[in-house]
């Protein structure tokens, strides 16, 4: 079939990479110039394991193109997918204005009939303004052209997107009209030959979905750093009370990991947004509000840990003091750093006077985006250089190669012999027993008095 998508970003370029693996024909617009110039050159602007062979296989084999020019785009596509940002506005709700602009730039360019699919994360009802938009457009030109508009939200995980969306555990498909889902059946069947993965429903309900989905693992989240906090406080150990929760099949295993918080472009923003849809209803979200303030004061957890052990008051700073800071990515296998914890736990440290000494096996380059050249930080090359004339390790991304390090070498380099791990990823006897004091989230020894 003959796909367009507007946006390429991380859901955008996977999903249009995705598609023209499978044999679709896929043009994918960007406003970004440079971005697009680049994906026509091979360079892929984000990491993504697996994605970067799959864009050039793809591209060289025709079925893949990048464009600014929306017109040719609409004109090829018999599905065109809206795939761009949906950032919080200033009061916390889903800023629609790239949705509705792209709603705008179909209805002008639309010469046949087609079905619109909306992959961005929106508020309940957006379909309903996309449709408005692309509608006031057409009568603008005095033209008839019949189009659907389908919610199809993406439950991808950066990290891991090209597997999720290779194999999806469901595609949910909110339409109104049958002739549309027959039609995106069409193109997702060789995502759903072994069992079908389509979950059919009304557009309002598909748009909610997304936003429960994630409210839903964003309060996993919380919940686990508030017991990890109460374990802190009370001289138990969250590592055991998870491995005896999550026994149990009806809370189950995944993501009920304690650490220094969520982060990304997704669960901040869309738990907030949910929020303000609620309240936009009159609901007062209470699990909500409690989930965001849940994870806002978690981001400080770290420092609150390390200025405990530097016996520095609310006010003082570690002035002075080198951290080694492993990982900056909001977590492992992927390069973004949009609300990732490190950025708090890094501002917090400079402002208590320290230097930071980072790495990060592939966010550097947006880190280096982000905080520019700047005295207090230096970019490493490794791990271990990272520890060089540092006084304490700060551990913020579960990276794989951050597992196992040699205990007895980190303990040579390290001034003060402090690890501060935001991931518990260490056995605290195993550091202690190498000379070094361990601090962990949730386990107890740390702040039990
Ligand atoms: P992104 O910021 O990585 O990419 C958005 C892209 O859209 C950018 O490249 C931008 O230049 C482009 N764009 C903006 N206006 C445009 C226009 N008028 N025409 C064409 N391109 C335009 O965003 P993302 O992370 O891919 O997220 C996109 C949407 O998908 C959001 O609503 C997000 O909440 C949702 N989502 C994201 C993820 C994720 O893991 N990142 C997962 C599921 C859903």
């Amino acid at each position: 079939m003959r796909v367009a998508i507007f946006g390429t970003g991380y859901v955008g370029l996977v999903t249009g990479t995705c598609l023209a693996e499978v044999g679709h024909d896929v043009v994918c617009v960007d406003v970004d110039q440079t971005k697009v110039e680049g994906l026509e050159q091979g360079i892929v602007p984000i990491y993504e394991p697996g994605l970067e062979s799959m864009v050039k296989a793809n591209h060289a084999a025709g079925r893949l193109a990048f464009t600014t020019d929306a017109t040719p785009a609409i004109d090829h596509g018999q599905v065109v997918f809206i795939a761009v940002g949906t950032p919080p506005d200033e009061d916390g709700s889903a800023d629609l204005q790239y949705v509705l602009a792209v709603a705008r730039t179909i209805g002008r360019h639309l010469t046949h009939p087609t079905v619109v699919v909306n992959k961005s994360t929106v508020p309940v009802g957006t379909a309903d303004q996309v449709r408005a938009a692309i509608a006031q457009e057409l009568a603008a030109r005095g033209v008839e052209i019949a189009f659907d508009v389908v919610s199809n939200p993406e439950f991808l995980k950066e990290g891991d997107a090209v597997a999720d969306c290779m194999r999806p555990d469901r595609i949910v498909i909110g339409a109104s009209n049958p002739e549309a889902v027959a039609l995106l059946r069409r193109l997702y069947a060789p995502f759903n030959r072994n069992r079908d993965r389509v979950v059919e429903m009304d557009v309002r309900s598909a748009e909610l979905t997304k936003y429960a989905a994630n409210a839903m693992l964003a309060t996993k989240i919380s919940f686990m750093n508030e017991i990890a906090n109460i374990a802190e406080r009370v001289g138990a150990d969250i590592e055991q009370v998870r491995q005896g929760i999550g026994s149990d099949p009806r809370i189950g295993w995944h993501f009920i990991y304690p650490g220094v918080g969520y982060g990304g472009s997704c669960f901040p923003k869309d738990v907030q947004a949910l929020a303000r849809i609620a309240a936009g209803h009159g609901l007062q979200p209470q699990l909500l509000n409690a989930v965001e303030a849940v994870n806002a004061a978690q981001k400080g957890h770290l420092y609150t840990l390390i200025q405990r052990h530097y016996d520095c008051g609310e006010d003082e700073g570690v002035r002075g003091k080198t951290f080694a800071m492993w990982g900056l990515a909001f977590k492992p296998n992927t390069d973004d750093m949009r609300e990732a914890p490190s950025r708090r736990v890094l501002e917090q440290l400079w402002e208590g006077g320290a230097k930071v000494r980072v790495y990060d096996p592939e966010a550097m380059n947006e880190a280096r985006r982000i905080f520019g050249e700047r005295e207090d930080l230096v970019f490493c090359q490794s791990a271990t250089e990272a520890l060089e004339g540092a006084d304490a390790l700060v551990v913020v991304t579960e990276w794989k190669q951050f597992r196992s390090p040699d205990f007895a070498r980190m303990r040579k380099a390290l001034g003060d012999a402090v690890v501060f791990d935001g991931r518990n990823l260490y056995d605290p006897a195993e550091v202690e027993a190498a000379g070094l004091a361990y601090y962990g989230i949730g386990r107890g020894r740390s702040l039990h008095e």
